[in-house]
């Protein structure tokens, strides 16, 4: 999964001043190891090929590998044999039984046309020869004939507009475009289910990924007229993992609920479809011309409806429980084992999954060569580290889900961090998202790796691409390197909301229109997203530097000082959000001075942590640096609330959780209930939130 495109990504900068160490220095290391680490990158960094990431590519991208499939399963068997033969101490298949549902029925009439849910052969592309069907996992099965109404992005004002018309959806079968800015196409299904729609049609209209934005593939990144996104529409914005144990691990014996128990599921009938197909019910459509802004890149008058002639839309899956299939493998650190660097990436695709997710794949296989090559040659890393290969993430981020939720336990006591990559190149710009406790831990490896196009480090380049003046950073306020705004869509979700665990998710991004498509292939990748595999391979160091520091440091490179600011930002805007309210209820006058008091003590709290880290780093004292990087460690586990967030139990996490679309809610269950406009409830979320910060200082020390 995992797109998230225009002002969502919108990067926010925050870099913490340096502190204790020379400018030569790498945080969380004492001037006399930096030498070695330094070494130790070298060596490592010389490893990753971009040729063998071609490889990887090409085996991982053979056959369409969905969740649940004999291909899928194959491939974590491979990745088992290959990680033990590259030197892992262990690797196993863990497995999880969950709900998988697949297609068995798909079809969309109207008169005597016929849509289809299969995309065009493209000349010299065989992964196209053979079409695959399109779907959207968790659509309700059934079938519905009604008319057709037009409702744009499919998000509650498009609906409020209708109304005022005097257009009725209930019973409807509405016609809803994927949008840019992305908004996950679950929150539209749940929109539409609310709305009293019958059924849900998805579309790609080329206004948003196809001929509109430039040269359609073959002969360019755009999605052509018959391009689909595939993708799931479930209500993974409640609670995320197999909708049948929500909250608990789906492993043998494990309680299922009923389905029609499950929060997660939609009860609406739903369906991608492509331009072309959109484009004929468009025509058919009767009612008012749609706004300006409705219009899309079809090249006709788009009208809202209803349609003239009823559709019949009929959707069947098999709601099948299949196993699914997660590989972990390690490698034992010699000082720390206890304390893993985890690492993570989903292996199952759509169809063939060129960018989504082989290319992540694809690096990863050659970053578990390139540290299996260390340890093999004698260089363990002091705490293990730990990679993932998920499976069924584009259902509904289910295997690191369950596999978060069976192993709590252990993972909320010995999780260090977990770097996430999902799609790990699909263009050449640098973006990385992370809570800011990691902010300069990320600056710092990203200055150490090249960018392939302009042979300056991804720091620079990001720079120069943001057309900023040299010399006013880094290492200053105000490097726009780190997204600090953590919704979600990929797999990083459970370590963060649920176990409270420090995250980083990055990429390389660029125009990218055959997402879910059967046109994200082999080809797509090697001829325009990435020719060379230059953005994998600088992928795959990256992500090494990142886990050899983690597993080196002497100290644990988290920083706090910048999490407390991010926070009081957050705070501040979540304020003004409330005293902009002029429909303020209830007796309680929120006290949000006191929110930013709770804050302040923070930012003590994390001075003082930092001063006992350069200190402990200063005197390489053992047990000085134990202490500290357990606080280091468990403050990010204190900013769980055990109860969750209202109405959503398992987003544990005070700071970070998804809004229904994916985009970052910040201070959720303040910013939720402000939205309410009742100040008791926002009083009772600032207290519940004033005691997540309390519990974070206190964590960072005394
Ligand atoms: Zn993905």
């Amino acid at each position: 999964m995992k797109r998230l495109v225009g002002p969502l990504t919108a990067t926010v900068a925050v870099v913490a001043t340096l502190g204790a160490q020379a400018p030569e220095g790498i945080y969380g290391f004492g001037a006399a190891s930096v030498a070695a680490q330094r070494q130790l990158e070298r060596r490592f960094l010389a490893l990753p090929s971009a040729d063998r990431a071609r490889d990887y590519h090409r085996h991982l991208t053979d056959e369409p590998h969905v969740a649940g499939s004999g291909r899928n399963r194959q491939l974590a068997e491979w990745m088992r044999d290959r990680w033990k033969e590259y030197g892992f101490d262990s690797v196993e298949i863990v497995e999880h039984q969950v709900l998988l549902p697949y297609p068995t029925e798909m079809k969309l009439t109207m008169g005597s046309w016929e849509a289809r849910f299969t995309e065009d052969a493209v000349p010299g592309d065989p992964d196209t020869r053979t079409p695959l069907v399109h779907y959207n996992a968790y659509s309700r099965s059934g079938e519905v004939e009604a008319p057709v109404v037009y409702a744009a992005s499919g998000n509650p004002e498009n609906y409020d507009w209708l109304e005022s018309q005097g257009i009725d959806v209930r019973g409807k079968i509405v016609l809803v475009r994927y949008s840019v800015p992305y908004s996950y196409r679950g929150f539209k299904a749940l929109t539409a289910e609310k709305r009293g729609a019958a059924a849900m049609l998805i579309y790609s209209d080329p206004a948003e990924d196809g001929a509109k934005k430039g040269p359609v593939y073959p002969d360019g990144p755009w999605g052509n007229e018959s391009h689909i996104q595939s993708g799931g529409i479930p209500y993974d914005f409640m609670v995320p993992g197999d909708p049948l144990t929500p909250g608990w691990a789906s492993v043998t014996g494990a309680k299922r609920i009923a389905a029609e128990e499950a929060i997660s599921l939609p009860k609406i009938v739903s369906a991608p479809l492509s331009a072309r197909d959109a484009r004929v019910l468009l025509q058919a459509m009767g009612g008012p011309d749609a706004p300006q802004s409705w219009q899309g890149g079809l090249g006709i008058t788009y009208k809202v409806g209803p349609g003239t002639t009823p559709v019949k839309l009929r959707v069947m899956s098999d709601d099948t429980v299949r196993p699914i299939h997660t590989v972990i493998g390690t490698i034992r650190g010699s000082e720390r084992p206890d304390e893993w660097v985890i690492l993570g990436n989903h292996r199952d695709s759509w169809q063939y999954g060129g960018v989504d997710p082989s290319s992540g794949s694809a690096s990863m296989m050659d970053l578990a060569r390139s540290l299996g090559a260390l340890a093999r040659g004698g260089v363990r890393p002091k705490r293990s580290i730990v990679i993932a290969s998920w499976d069924a993430e584009e259902f509904t981020l289910t295997s690191s889900t369950e596999w978060g939720e069976q192993f709590e336990g252990e993972l909320k006591e010995r999780a260090v961090a977990y770097v996430n990559v999902d799609s790990s190149t699909s263009g050449p710009n640098f973006t990385a998202a992370a809570v800011p406790s990691l902010n300069r831990f990320i600056e710092e490896a990203a200055a150490v790796v090249t960018d392939p196009r302009t042979g300056v480090s991804l720091v620079e380049a990001k720079r120069q691409s943001a057309g900023r003046q040299q010399g006013s950073l880094p290492n200053s306020e105000g490097v726009d390197l780190v997204n600090n705004r953590l919704g979600s869509g990929s797999d990083y979700t459970v370590f963060l909301n649920f176990l409270g665990v420090s995250v980083i998710d990055m990429s390389f991004d660029g125009p990218y229109g055959v997402y879910h498509s059967q046109y994200d292939n082999h080809q797509w990748v090697s001829r325009i997203g990435d020719p060379g595999f230059r953005y994998h391979e600088a992928m795959t160091k990256l992500w090494g530097v990142m886990a050899l520091r983690l597993a080196n440091a002497e100290s644990l490179p988290l920083d706090y000082r910048p999490y407390a600011t991010r926070i009081g930002e957050f705070a501040t805007i979540v304020q003004k959000r409330w005293t902009d309210r002029t429909d303020r209820t209830g007796d309680a006058d929120p006290s949000f001075a006191r929110l930013h008091e709770a804050v302040t003590g923070l930012r003590a709290a994390a001075d003082r942590a930092f001063d006992a880290q350069s200190a402990a780093i200063a005197s390489r004292s053992a047990e000085g640096l134990t202490a500290v990087n357990r606080k280091l460690m468990q403050a990010e586990r204190a900013l769980l609330d055990p109860a969750g967030i209202p109405g959503r139990p398992w987003y544990r996490h005070q700071i970070y959780a998804p809004k229904y679309t994916y985009a970052p809610e910040l201070l959720p269950g303040v910013a939720e209930a402000v939205a309410t406009g009742d100040g008791a409830k926002v009083s009772e979320q600032i207290d519940r939130l004033i005691a997540a910060l309390r519990r974070a200082a206190t964590a960072l020390g005394s």
